[in-house]
């Protein structure tokens, strides 16, 4: 079996390149010709074919070789795909012949060739997480473990693959000659340096993006087959499918591709995973396969507005042109049920956190944590944490767990010495100055308050629908989410003058041409494999509007 190094940079037989060379063309380069410069969008795709290249880290810092390539290997990664900036320079290391592709050309490639297909997507997904677990990247975040806007620019930076690296206020030295350096003071904390040079304080993910260039490759003003919004595993299934059946398809992701799935520590009942996936690799791999066929998703972008009273359709999104689309899958998911606590927004990424993934669970090695909510996603949560934490107490407000969790989470937990079950209770105040310090929870049936010592709330109780920017245009049930398919009345269709003789699609919303799929829709069954279902479905009925 090849080794992790072979795999990452693996050597293509002559009857391989010779097929890839019919994209592409020839072309001869010197010694110490830059082919690539780091932070420069990354179009081109070099296969060698006499000769050698380097590949090294960016200037600015030492340089430093990241890998060698002679023939038959080739140069590439997954950034590369979605036409973003590259994070290495790559130079003729010895005169000689290469393959060159442009990215249009290696996306023929990969779509057309399942052999070839499989070797550069594995090697270009193998090098991206290799940048990461290095932190090569073009980012350092200088961040304190108190401050929830670092939580936050760590979990945006990690759920868009972005390598970086971080230094800590509280923990590391010599942060003050850095500080100096780029004269930021604590109070500006979080603090992001792109680049070398660009200083960022406290900056909201849509600068993140903008800085690295995240959507540079993107012409939003272009009218699509489709707009999909949200990349969730809905918004990333109807892309896929979309995409790989010929239709010009742009994705609209708020914060980072995965969606709630994203920020699950492990799915074991999603098919074909036997020994589980998290939800990050899910979420990665899914969103290769997006940039494989062609589809392109813009980061940190929010649908703000759904023009309807016209075709085609347009989204008003934060920042930028309004997006127009001849069809749209709305697919934005559903958002967590906050506490009723009148201090809870300054504890919120301090204390409280929404989701249990790997970046949290490392805030709270080895302590006490609370963890609320008796469906799916708490009782993954409470599993996932007793691994790593001193002991997780589970707080439900009803009688226990049966109707609302799957039966093997519930063996587990009853299996976990170290998870405890407390039914009847809530949470009555949360404490603390800085950060969290103190919980104070009392059971509704016997009235007994206690406080404890704990530092980490993990609040998993459920979901409202990301519906509030529809605004009237769309049918939605009592709760918000959207009604669609035959769950529209004549009520509904009339309240909306639905224009045409035919009625709605199943998945189709009371707007023709515009459909809602996942969390977001009402009836769904909130699961990862229903809301894929549901995204790949979607576009058989958007082949069948379009030919309207
Ligand atoms: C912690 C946790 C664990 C879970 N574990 C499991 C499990 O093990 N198995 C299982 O089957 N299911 C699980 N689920 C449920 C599953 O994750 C969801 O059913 C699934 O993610 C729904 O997918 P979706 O694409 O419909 O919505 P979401 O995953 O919610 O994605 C919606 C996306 O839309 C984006 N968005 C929202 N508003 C806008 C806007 N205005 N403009 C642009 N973008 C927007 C959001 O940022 C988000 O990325 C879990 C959920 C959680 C929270």
């Amino acid at each position: 079996m090849a080794s992790a190094a072979e795999r990452m940079f693996p050597k293509l037989k002559p009857e391989q390149i010779e097929r890839a060379a019919a994209h592409g063309h020839i072309r001869r380069v010197q010694e110490g010709e830059v082919l690539v410069e780091a932070g420069a969008q990354n179009t081109r795709f070099f296969i060698v074919r006499t000769g050698r290249l380097e590949i090294v880290r960016p200037p600015g810092t030492d340089e430093h070789l990241v890998a060698p390539l002679g023939p038959g290997q080739f140069t590439g990664e997954t950034s590369m795909l979605a036409g973003r900036r590259g994070l290495v320079r790559i130079r003729a290391k010895e005169a000689g012949e290469l393959i060159e592709l442009e990215r249009e050309q290696l996306l023929a490639l990969v779509q057309t060739d399942s052999e070839l297909s499989e070797i550069l997507m594995r090697a270009f997904i193998l090098r991206r997480v290799e940048l990461i677990a290095r932190g090569y990247g073009d980012v350092v975040l200088l961040g304190s473990m108190h401050s929830p806007g670092t939580l936050r620019i760590k979990e945006f930076l990690t759920r868009n693959n972005h390598p970086y690296s971080y230094i800590d206020l509280d923990r590391d030295s010599g942060v003050q000659e850095l500080l100096d350096r780029f004269h930021v003071s604590v109070q500006d904390v979080p603090v992001v340096i792109c680049g070398g040079d660009v200083v960022l304080r406290n900056p909201s993910n849509d600068q993140i993006a903008e800085y690295l260039g995240f959507n540079d490759a993107i012409d939003q003003t272009q009218l699509r087959d489709v707009v999909i919004i949200g990349a969730g595993p809905a918004g990333l299934a109807a892309a896929v499918y979309g995409a790989s059946e010929g239709l010009d398809v742009l994705v609209l992701e708020s914060n980072a591709p995965g969606g709630q799935a994203g920020a699950s520590s492990k799915i074991e009942n999603y098919l074909g995973f036997p020994t589980g996936i998290s939800g990050q690799d899910l979420a990665g791999r899914a969103y290769s396969q997006v940039h494989k066929f062609g589809a392109q998703v813009m980061i940190a972008k929010s649908a703000k507005r759904l023009k309807c009273d016209g075709k085609p359709y347009a989204i008003d999104i934060n920042r930028g042109l309004p997006v127009p689309a001849r069809s749209i899958i709305i697919a934005t998911g559903a958002q967590y049920r906050r506490l009723s606590l009148e201090n809870l927004a300054q504890f919120e990424g301090n204390g409280v956190y929404y989701g249990a993934t790997f970046v949290e669970s490392q805030l709270c090695a080895g302590e006490e944590v609370i963890v609320i909510g008796g469906g799916n996603s708490a009782g993954q949560a409470a599993v996932f944490l007793a691994q790593t934490t001193k002991h997780v107490y589970l707080l439900v407000r009803s009688s226990g767990l049966a109707d609302s969790m799957s039966r093997y989470l519930i063996r587990r937990i009853e299996e976990t010495p170290s998870i405890t079950l407390l039914p009847h209770t809530e949470v009555t105040a949360l404490e603390g100055t800085d950060r969290l310090e103190r919980v104070r929870w009392q059971n509704s049936k016997t009235g007994k308050v206690e406080t404890h010592e704990i530092c980490h709330v993990f609040v998993m109780t459920g979901a409202v629908p990301n519906t509030r920017w529809l605004d009237g245009c769309l049918a939605l049930d009592a709760r918000g989410f959207i009604k669609t398919g035959p769950d529209l009345s004549h009520d509904d269709l009339a309240a909306a003058h639905w224009p045409l003789a035919r009625l709605p699609h199943l998945l189709e919303t009371s707007l023709p041409g515009v459909f809602a799929v996942g969390d977001v829709r009402a009836g769904n069954i909130k699961r990862v494999a229903s809301a894929v279902g549901e995204g790949s479905i979607a576009i058989s009925f958007v082949h069948q509007v379009l030919q309207e």
